[in-house]
């Protein structure tokens, strides 16, 4: 009998791993790692080496998928496009950009050619093509310059909440402020799941370069507000799956920063001074962070501009 047992779970192994290679990359090529949240709900968490430059992820409904962002390029996008398709046969019919950034629509252009009509706040149209050549500052390079001109522009914008039927599976997007001016969060009432986009990061430190922290505090409250947050799973823009007191930290560490700079700038530092000293407190107070030298110099200059009224944020451009 055990033999029997054993004969047929040997069968089906061979099988099953014979079909996997057959048809999909094998996880570990993945540039992403796709974390099943609520019933047909998937997260895309960027993989160790950062391949997919963000998060992105998935929902399955009744009639069709919707997909949230499309990560930093079309290999990425294609990579998420075969991995629905190993999960389901219902077409793939949006992808909802959360904010402009390269990181997260640099593989629109495979999810449109998967069928996807693609979704955004009405002002990624205005800026996907422009504003992402300041976010990549000195990282720019042709190739880049010409991929950034190519991106495709959203089919179906809005500057108000929306709500997108799967089915009978209900989807919320709604609009919100802090990160860019021009970004969105979607909600599965249903798995109780929030794909954040940058909203919110995950113990690593956030690009405040289109940012006012202000407002971005005041979206994380909101966040962290929402009826039954003990048990929402809030998908992060980068970073693993987080729960609320991730979201809590998240927002410590934004006061925390701003915080810093202003009392360093009370004791007269100023420059690379007020940056050594705001980023080896920050290190202190969220010892299992990862901060970079680099982002901890970018954030205390954004934060001192915010505090100044001198910050340059994106300005809504006419249709
Ligand atoms: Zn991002």
């Amino acid at each position: 009998m055990i033999v029997k047992w054993l004969i047929v779970a040997i069968a089906c192994l061979a099988a099953s791993s014979a079909a996997a290679s057959a048809q999909a990359p094998s996880p570990a090529r993945l540039p992403f790692l796709l974390k099943q949240v609520g019933p047909g709900v998937y997260a895309a968490i960027d993989g160790p080496d950062h391949k997919a430059g963000s998060n992105a992820g998935f929902i399955i409904g009744d009639d069709g998928v919707l997909v949230v962002d499309s990560f930093i390029d079309v290999e990425a996008a294609r990579a998420l496009v075969a991995e629905i398709h190993r999960l389901t046969q219902k077409p793939i019919r949006y992808v909802v950009n959360t904010h402009y950034h390269l990181d997260h629509t640099g593989g629109d252009q495979s999810l449109r050619e998967s069928g996807a009509i693609i979704i955004a706040h009405r002002n990624v149209r205005g800026w996907v093509r422009t504003n992402n050549l300041n976010l990549l500052g000195d990282r720019i390079t042709p190739e880049l310059k010409a991929r950034i001109a190519a991106l495709p522009l959203p089919d179906v914008v809005t500057d108000k909440d929306l709500i997108v039927w799967l089915g009978s599976r209900k989807v919320v997007v709604r609009t919100v402020l802090g990160h860019t001016g021009g970004d969105l969060t979607i909600f599965i009432p249903d798995a109780q799941v929030l794909f954040t986009g940058d909203m919110l990061w995950r113990k690593i430190p956030p690009n405040l370069i289109d940012g006012s922290v202000k407002e971005w505090s005041a979206t994380d409250g909101d966040f962290v507000a929402m009826p039954n947050a003990a048990h929402v799973i809030y998908i992060p823009g980068h970073g693993d799956v987080a729960n609320v007191r991730d979201v809590r930290d998240f927002r410590a560490y934004l006061g925390d920063l701003r915080r810093l700079v202003v009392e360093g700038r009370k004791a007269g530092l100023k420059d690379d001074a007020l940056v050594q000293v705001v980023e080896a407190k920050l290190k202190a107070a969220h010892p299992d962070w990862t901060i970079s030298d680099r982002a901890a110099a970018a954030e205390v200059r954004y934060m001192g501009q915010e505090l100044d009224g001198t910050k340059k944020r994106p300005v809504p451009k006419r249709d």
